[in-house]
């Protein structure tokens, strides 16, 4: 099964993203194939009892999401990863998007 995984420790909320898949899609105004979340910003003390920021971006796939069947099947990258700014989107197989896991920053991996 294919995915996307997203490493949204370094997702910078430039919505990039968004763009490009609306694009892709061809959406009107206020849809989106996926959609940019946003965390905080807001202070927390943490367990550790210092003070800390919460302030997380994470972009969503939506149920209009088709994985880009069409770019893929071309041989492309779907349009969000390629156009991420930031560099932190991998599509693949989700066995292999697992294996970049390991504990270091939060990520998240889509599927449909
Ligand atoms: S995989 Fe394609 S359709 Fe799905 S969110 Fe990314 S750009 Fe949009
Ligand atoms: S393009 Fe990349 S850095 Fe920009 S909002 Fe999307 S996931 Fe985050």
């Amino acid at each position: 099964m294919k995915g996307i995984l997203i490493n949204y420790e370094f997702c910078t909320g430039c919505h990039s993203c968004e763009v490009a898949c609306k694009k892709h899609l061809g959406l009107p105004k206020g849809e989106f194939g996926i959609k940019l979340t946003e965390t905080g910003p807001y202070e927390y003390e943490g367990k550790t009892g210092k003070e800390r920021w919460e302030w997380t971006w994470l972009p969503v796939m939506t149920k209009a999401c088709d994985m880009c069947a069409d770019r893929v099947e071309a041989g492309k990258l779907p349009a969000c990863v390629q156009h991420c700014q930031a560099w932190c989107m991998y599509y693949g197989e989700v066995e292999d998007l697992a294996k970049k896991l390991d504990g270091t920053s939060r990520c998240a991996i889509f599927t449909r």
